[in-house]
């Protein structure tokens, strides 16, 4: 293995790949329905990256430190075999974890499948309880006991861990992050709040519509006290807390408020094969170019230039740029 470092001395452990371009919901902040409609162009599949270009760039990325996969979208489980892809990942050597970020709303039946192919963790997108909020929040498309039902589901499995992600908007779902936590208080299922970010240039981003961590957390201790846990390894994303008086977890991300650039360690691959090296890049890198090739070595080495030269650091800076700054990429090509 030969481990490398940007220049802010990141090392590259944990990358996510975005597998299928298309959802089959329409959440406003990601994919609102009047821009992605009927006569939206999404890439057609010869476009998509193959299995084995997924493994070839997975292979790569592996002989560089990288140990952890994610798969995600658009909504993952529209891609037709995901087990097989995953039963693939994990045979290569240095992959470790491979865990999926999903809607959630067709996970029930695919689980059994996913699990025997070797997937270890799941996270699901869950921003309120409230059916018919749920249901608008998803541009129409989903039903929320669909998804609760896979949820328990997953927790039934051998899993290692099933996590629920929960977008707080102001205004919007902010009064039910209690009756989300009371669902999962009891539970193993980890709840963890991200602070709505300004991903991409079409979600109508503005800073009153976030809610920030400080304000959740004080939320959630006047009703269940909760305390800090250590991160569970260098670069952990999400801070944790505990109840004092329950078994369940808490998690916040706070991309916002409290910004954690010095310690990220992820690369993120679209669905036709570009590498972005921020959640807010505004360029990426297409490696379909370098898979022409057969032979492995100019792959490699054009992600080994791409990362050394990265200095990404956008949640640290984000205050300080212009809103005229170049146009940003969209959440739904590289699945958060
Ligand atoms: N479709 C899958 C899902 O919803 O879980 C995977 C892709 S989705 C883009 C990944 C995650 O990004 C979801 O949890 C979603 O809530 C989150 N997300 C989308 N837009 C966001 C934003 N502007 N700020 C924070 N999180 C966002
Ligand atoms: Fe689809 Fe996920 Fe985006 Fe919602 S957040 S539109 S489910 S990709
Ligand atoms: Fe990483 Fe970019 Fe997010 Fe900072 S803003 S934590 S560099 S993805």
């Amino acid at each position: 293995m030969n481990n490398i470092t940007d220049k802010l001395n990141r090392p590259i452990k944990d990358l996510r790949i975005s597998v299928m371009d298309t959802c089959n919901y329409r959440c406003p902040y990601c994919m609102p329905a009047e821009k992605f409609d009927d006569n939206y162009q999404f890439l057609k599949p010869n476009q998509r990256l193959s299995f084995d270009e997924i493994c070839r760039i997975v292979t790569v990325f592996a002989g560089f430190g990288v140990n952890k996969i994610r798969l995600t979208g658009g909504e993952p489980l529209l891609r037709k075999n995901l087990d097989e892809l995953i039963s693939r990942i994990k045979q290569i050597d240095g992959i470790n974890d491979i865990a999926l970020t999903t809607n959630g709303q067709l996970l029930k039946k695919q689980l059994p499948k996913l699990v025997d192919a070797g997937l270890d963790r799941v996270n699901i997108s869950l921003d309120t309880i409230n059916a018919d909020l749920y249901h608008k929040m998803s541009g129409n498309k989903g039903d929320l006991d669909v998804v609760l039902d896979a949820i328990d589901s997953a927790r039934k499995t051998k899993l290692k861990s099933v996590k629920i992600n929960c977008v707080v908007q102001n205004g919007v779902n902010d009064q039910d992050i209690l009756p989300l936590l009371a669902k999962y208080k009891d539970t193993n299922v980890v709840v963890r709040f991200i602070e709505f970010m300004d991903v991409g240039t079409i979600n109508g981003w503005q800073q009153d519509t976030v809610v920030q961590f400080k304000d959740i957390l004080n939320n959630i201790s006047s009703k269940w006290p909760l305390h800090a846990l250590d991160a569970n390894y260098k670069g952990e994303v999400a801070s944790r807390y505990k109840y004092n008086d329950h078994i369940g977890e808490v998690g916040f991300i706070t991309s916002i408020s409290k910004p954690f650039c010095r310690d990220c360690s992820r690369a993120r691959i679209s669905a036709d094969g570009h590498l972005y090296t921020c959640l807010f890049a505004h360029e990426s890198f297409n490696l379909k170019t370098h898979l022409k090739n057969d032979n492995n070595d100019f792959l490699q080495q054009y992600i080994k230039d791409v990362w050394e030269n990265r200095e990404d650091r956008y949640s640290e800076v984000r205050h300080e740029l212009k809103t005229d700054s170049p146009k940003k990429i969209e959440m739904y090509v590289i699945g958060g």
